[in-house]
């Protein structure tokens, strides 16, 4: 990946906040198929009308509707690999992977942006390694650059995709982050017949089931939900957490509930992404994990994330960036089989939603698209520790007159200047507005970037 010489990379980035630390721990191996034979198999009772399936295994199931094939719930997100020295750390990649096969889980997510063209790759090595029908890989036409957007572009970064996988068919592919607008929307799918290309391919069987991933402009959702009749979308990505659900409207984002709600007005079934709305619900303000705590205290506070999305029956599979091997074992146990919220549990997420909503924080979910930044700001780390002040009350300082201003404001500036390297601070935006376009959450980088310089200056 490319990094400039004061710049800080997307991997560099993830490295930091570490994102790429692992524990070894022994291969299994287990086909996860065997468990779909199990006569052993039992059934659990999940939310109304859902049909939930453990296997040996105890993994919780999906039935794909069109396909009829069993997806796990618990779906493996490859957008943050375990990484030493900047590179991917195959040999750990390897052994997660091994372990979620082992542990049912069959369904894997990358894209060819993803560690900049680097996790199709370790995927493709570690999945590689397993029979062919033991997995199902999700990959994406990540068109962005308007190199890319010719035919011809998107078709070499659609057949590069088969070959860092090492399949020679794919059996979920969506159009990626269909979001900015209807002209980027047509630029990048229509005009160019990319679309028609794909659907091509989804009938020759190169293809098993054709979606798209939407972040942003609720616009462009409801346009492609609109030609359903045409294209048969057999699945969507939306980001769906017990946060969004009703708090994810911006200007021109929409709340989760109503993507969800359309998709399954329409039988097109979900799979989500930033179930943890980029790690923030697994680090909630103190008052609100103690709530959770109180409630189920061998759980983790991710582990409610997990369990309300999962508690949805129209989710195919919930997307996890498992970084390192403790994060898939918890993973693992939460989805083995899941425990569904009862109602009551779903009132006391909504309360906690609505207090975090409460916090003025910067909707940043970490996903570093908006990196390498030209003038080297750390984008996400510099939002990931004004979140951090916020939650933990640091944030927003008192009145100038009141007593602990003077030094709340010192803690704040002093915190920064050890958690954010110099040549990474805010302060070095030169509002050149190149990350905006980036941002899936549509933020208004330089704006808010502007709020932390102004409070590191109030030190003085
Ligand atoms: S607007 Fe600021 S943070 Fe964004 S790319 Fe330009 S200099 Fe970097
Ligand atoms: S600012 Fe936007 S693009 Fe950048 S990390 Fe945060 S959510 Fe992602």
């Amino acid at each position: 990946m490319k990094k400039d010489n004061q710049g800080v990379s997307r991997r560099d980035f993830l490295r930091r906040m570490g994102l790429g630390a692992g524990v070894a721990v022994a291969s299994i191996v287990l086909d996860p198929l065997e468990t779909f034979a199990d006569p052993g198999k039992r059934k659990k009772k999940g939310a109304e009308g859902e049909k939930v399936v453990a296997g040996q295994n105890h993994m919780t199931y999906r039935v794909q509707h069109g396909s009829g094939e069993q997806i796990s719930l618990l779906g493996y997100g490859m957008m943050r690999l375990p990484s030493r020295d900047r590179q991917i750390d195959q040999d750990m990649v390897n052994q997660e992977v091994d372990y979620a096969l082992a542990h049912g889980v069959n369904y894997f997510d990358t894209s060819p942006v993803y560690h900049g063209g680097q996790s199709e790759v370790a995927m493709g090595i570690a999945l590689s390694r397993h029979p062919r029908e033991s997995y199902k890989v999700a990959t994406k036409m990540s068109n962005f650059d308007r190199r890319s957007q010719t035919l011809e572009g998107s078709k070499r970064m659609y057949e590069e995709s088969f070959r860092k996988l090492q399949v020679d068919y794919i059996d979920y592919y969506l159009l990626h982050s269909v979001a900015g607008s209807m002209d980027d929307f047509e630029n990048r799918f229509i005009k160019n017949g990319v679309l028609d290309f794909l659907l091509e391919e989804r009938k020759a069987g190169r293809i098993r089931h054709l979606g798209f991933s939407h972040h942003g402009d609720v616009r462009v959702f409801d346009h492609l939900l609109a030609m359903n009749d045409k294209v048969k979308w057999d699945f969507v990505q939306i980001q769906m957490n017990y946060l969004d659900w009703r708090h994810g409207k911006s200007s021109r984002n929409t709340d989760a509930e109503y993507l969800y709600d359309k998709l399954d007005k329409l039988g097109i079934q979900a799979v989500i992404m930033e179930p943890l709305r980029g790690g923030r619900l697994a680090n909630l303000p103190e008052e609100s994990a103690k709530l959770l705590r109180e409630r189920r205290p061998d759980d983790s506070i991710a582990s409610w994330a997990f369990r309300w999305v999962g508690s949805h029956p129209n989710v195919l599979t919930a997307l996890s960036g498992m970084t390192t091997m403790e994060v898939l074992q918890e993973n693992v146990r939460t989805f083995s089989p899941l425990d569904t919220c009862t109602a009551e549990e779903n009132a006391l997420l909504e309360r906690v939603a609505d207090s975090v909503a409460g916090f003025p924080t910067v909707p940043c979910t970490a996903c570093a698209y908006c990196m390498p930044c030209p003038y080297g700001v750390d984008i996400p780390g510099n939002f990931a520790y004004y979140n951090k002040a916020i939650d933990s009350h640091l944030l927003p300082l008192p009145d100038k007159s009141a007593s602990d201003y003077a030094e709340r404001a010192k803690q704040f500036a002093d915190g920064y200047s050890e958690a954010i390297p110099k040549e990474n601070w805010a302060a070095r935006c030169a509002d050149c507005e190149a990350c905006m376009p980036k941002c899936p959450q549509q933020i208004r980088i330089p704006n808010q970037l502007g709020r932390i310089v102004e409070l590191v200056r109030r030190k003085s």
